[in-house]
């Protein structure tokens, strides 16, 4: 009997994951310019995490 049974049938496996060339060209944070998350497509004004951080604290504290 054939027991040694192995599953050779590539169902869609996993190919070789490309990983992320570069990437979309972001905006940069009106802030201090430094490259954010958004798309460069992005309307209206575009913060960096730390920028965008630093701007809801200020509102929270504000009054
Ligand atoms: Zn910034």
């Amino acid at each position: 009997m054939d027991d040694s049974y192995c599953e050779t049938t590539p169902s869609g496996a996993a190919g070789p994951e490309d990983g992320r060339k570069g990437g979309p060209p972001y905006a940069a944070c009106v802030q201090c310019q430094e490259p954010t998350e958004y798309p460069e497509s992005t309307k209206g004004i575009t913060l960096c995490p730390v920028c965008e951080w630093r701007e809801a604290e200020r509102t929270a504290c504000s009054g």
